[in-house]
């Protein structure tokens, strides 16, 4: 990852801005990248950020691609993305990162969905994480794709790693009797199978046309 305004004269892969300020999906997303598509140089973004107000994640991954790109030049990759309950009708969904109010407090937030879920018994706390990617290539074409990791929500949190919700969500597709949260899977493991990688698969076609 580089710095929106560096440029390497010698290197001629191609530049795509990431619109996003969270470190954890940076990271996450520099490797997803240089997995599925390492001729493809992500560069970090430092622009105004603008108010996420839409009501939909590709509404809200939209605001932020169409700025970025705007802003650099440059095609831009914005994602948005949430944990969505199936008992909550889908919730907290794009309310995901501010569901314990708008200080954005990730304990707290994992803490409250604990908690309104306490009552409810294992099969029905079934449970996805969604990561829409919009790719806004300037005076030219708009793409969203979307990536949906399945799974169910913990009794408790377990595991350090990862970022938000990950200490309680347990992936399916998993051995019974050891199954792990997805913040007890390593950065490479949960990189290889999580929404943000599934959307990024969904979208490596269409960046081939840049
Ligand atoms: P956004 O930055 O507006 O897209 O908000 C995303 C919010 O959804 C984050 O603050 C997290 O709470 C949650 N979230 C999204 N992706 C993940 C993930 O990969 N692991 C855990 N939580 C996530």
């Amino acid at each position: 990852m580089t710095n929106q305004n560096s440029s390497d004269p010698s290197s001629d892969r191609r530049r795509v801005v990431l619109a996003t300020h969270n470190p954890h999906k940076v990271e996450e997303f520099g490797q997803i990248v240089a997995t599925v598509r390492p001729d493809l140089e992500v560069v970090g973004y430092d622009g105004p950020e603008p108010v996420e107000d839409g009501t939909t994640f590709a509404a809200n991954a939209l605001i932020k691609a169409r700025a970025a790109a705007a802003h650099t030049g440059l095609p831009a990759l914005a994602d948005d993305s949430g944990i969505c309950v199936d008992v909550l009708g889908g919730a907290p969904g794009v309310f995901s990162a501010y569901w314990a109010g708008h200080r954005k407090d990730a304990a707290a937030n994992l803490e409250l969905l604990l908690d309104q879920l306490s009552d409810i018994a294992d099969p029905h706390r079934t449970a996805h994480f969604t990561s829409t990617i919009a790719l806004v290539i300037p005076g030219g074409a708009e793409h969203v794709v979307e990536g949906l990791w399945p799974g169910r929500l913990a009794g408790a949190a377990a595991g350090g790693g990862g970022f938000g919700y990950d200490p309680i969500f347990i992936p399916d597709g998993q051995s019974p009797g050891a199954e792990r949260t997805a913040g007890e899977l390593t950065a490479d493991e949960k990189n290889a199978d999580s929404h943000r990688a599934r959307a990024f698969r969904a979208l490596a076609p269409l960046l081939g046309a840049l």
